[in-house]
């Protein structure tokens, strides 16, 4: 588990318990080398997360939503799976450095759209262009018609 501050590979555990669903381990940890302390979960894709839409409405987090979105703004480019995966374990670490259970999808489509500026400006723009219209990263898969005019 490496240090999302530093990226140093040895950690220790401070402290172990279960979610309130049990469907993972939240573990606080610290690194070896920054003594910065953070949270992980056996189960990345399980984190125990709500989404607050612009709406207010609030919808459990999911890690496949996002990638989703982020591959429709990728296809067609030469964005390899690993850059994509990496991409959302970084924005993942930036969610729990949070250290709340509530986040809201104006803050993952920040984060995203930093992320793909750095990667690739087509599918930065494809994103940028969708998420600044409806606000919603996590709806992004749906407004294909969009997409085909960047195209
Ligand atoms: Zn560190």
């Amino acid at each position: 588990m490496r240090c999302p501050y530093c990226l140093f590979s040895e950690t220790k555990v401070i402290d172990k318990r279960q979610t309130e669903d049990l469907s993972s381990n939240r573990r606080r940890r610290e690194c070896l080398n920054c003594k910065k302390r953070f949270t992980t979960y056996e189960k990345i894709e399980m984190l125990e997360l709500f989404v607050i839409k612009k709406d207010g409405s609030r919808q459990p987090y999911n890690r496949d939503k996002i990638k989703i979105g982020i591959l429709k703004a990728c296809e067609k480019r030469p964005i390899s799976i690993e850059i994509i995966e990496n991409l959302i374990n970084n924005i993942e670490s930036e969610i729990l450095k949070q250290e709340s259970i509530e986040i809201s999808s104006k803050f993952i489509g920040s984060l995203i759209m930093k992320g793909l500026k750095k990667i690739d400006k087509v599918a930065y723009i494809r994103f940028a262009s969708v998420y600044l219209s409806f606000d919603d990263p996590i709806d992004f898969s749906k407004e294909l018609k969009i997409l085909k005019v960047i195209r």
